[in-house]
């Protein structure tokens, strides 16, 4: 590939020796002056991912398509300064998708060599591209819609066929792949660290921002024992081993995101299941968490009841319609319980106290 096409595609395999064979020292890369536009470009292009796209703009000449090249490994080392899992994954996502924007107006046979590079071999024939079902799967796995099921696709001897499209779409996912896996960074020198950190408090900060954003209202700590009864219900079959129907396990894992549980939490809650698969429960949950820059909310009463998740109905439940509005209420309901309670107990001292200065007189 050329050298502008590597920067579109800092990923591969190519553009990394490209970069190594280019011998620029990392302190370079971190102070010098000629290298300041690939700095600022790498903390854009963290931030664009905050957002949830990274913009590529066509490159042109040596010194432009060397910054792109390099804002990638200078991303990478704030990515890895954040150490965060969540923004991890956010950041992998949105270099993927910026990929596949790019993938998808590629020659076929740019997209084959691509490929290659991430194991797949595939064949392009009469318009289609052809590829071992299990690289199909492997790829594919992750992706919801229904049209990606094997049993949807034409397969004719152990071979997948797909469309141009379809076969950039599951490069993308190579790269998330690739990208994530990539992290975290076991050893990350000092002065790698202490450069960054500015901009990594600046990038937390932001990322804190978006996910209070996107968030629910800060509910304090989570308390189980005050859950509407319908999240009662699916957090006992989840504990009993039983599994939930897709509605419900969305509806239970939005509301306990919205309460302030954490992705961990909620993936422990799930180790139970029958089909847990580690790997596709937390990219479910980190997706509805707002992986991707869309948070799902918690439905409401009304759905809950549509898809037969509205089990165990109480008084309360009248009274409100939405899961979230029964957890608030019934904290609220407990707060004022409290208050009362702590009331009466000065009210006790007080007359305790009296009573002794009467006695006392006596
Ligand atoms: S009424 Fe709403 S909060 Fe109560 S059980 Fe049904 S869905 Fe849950």
């Amino acid at each position: 590939m050329q050298a502008d096409e590597l920067a579109y595609y800092p990923f591969i395999s190519e553009a990394s020796t490209h970069v190594e064979n280019l011998g620029i020292s990392l302190d370079s890369l971190l102070n010098s002056r000629a290298y300041r536009a690939a700095r600022v470009r790498g903390i854009e292009r963290v931030k664009e991912a905050l957002e949830g796209e990274i913009k590529k703009s066509p490159v042109s000449g040596e010194v432009q398509v060397l910054s792109e090249l390099l804002s990638y490994p200078f991303a990478r080392m704030l990515v890895a300064c954040v150490d965060d899992q969540l923004f991890t994954r956010r950041y992998a996502l949105a270099e993927a998708k910026a990929a596949y924007t790019l993938l998808k107006n590629e020659t076929p046979a740019f997209l084959l060599k691509f490929g290659e590079d991430f194991g797949i071999s595939a064949d392009f024939r009469d318009s289609y591209f052809c590829m071992h079902f299990t690289a199909y799967i492997h790829f594919s796995n992750a992706l919801k819609d229904p049209t990606w099921k094997l049993t949807n696709r034409q397969f004719r001897a152990g071979e997948v066929k797909i469309t141009k499209e379809e076969f950039a779409r599951l490069l993308e996912e190579a790269v998330r792949e690739r990208i994530e896996q990539s992290f975290p960074i076991p050893e990350i020198p000092s002065e790698v660290s202490n450069f960054c950190a500015p901009y990594v408090a600046e990038i937390k900060d932001q990322f804190e921002i978006q996910k209070k954003k996107f968030g629910a209202t800060d509910f304090g700590a989570v308390e189980p024992e005050l859950f509407p009864p319908c999240i009662s219900h699916a957090l006992a079959n989840v504990q009993g081993g039983i599994n939930l129907a897709h509605s419900m396990r969305f509806a239970m894992t939005s509301f306990l995101l919205s309460v302030g549980m954490s992705v961990d939490e909620i993936l422990n809650l799930f180790n139970i299941s029958p089909d847990f698969n580690a790997e596709l429960t937390l990219y479910q949950i980190e997706h509805i968490a707002g992986a991707t820059g869309n948070v799902y909310k918690p439905p409401a009463c009304d759905t809950m009841r549509t898809y037969g998740n509205c089990v165990g109905k109480d008084r309360l439940c009248e009274k409100i319609n939405h899961p979230l509005g029964y957890y608030e209420r019934k904290i609220y309901l407990r707060n004022k319980e409290r208050e009362k309670e702590k009331e009466k107990g000065k009210e006790r001292d007080k007359e305790k106290e009296s009573g002794k200065k009467k006695e006392q007189e006596q």
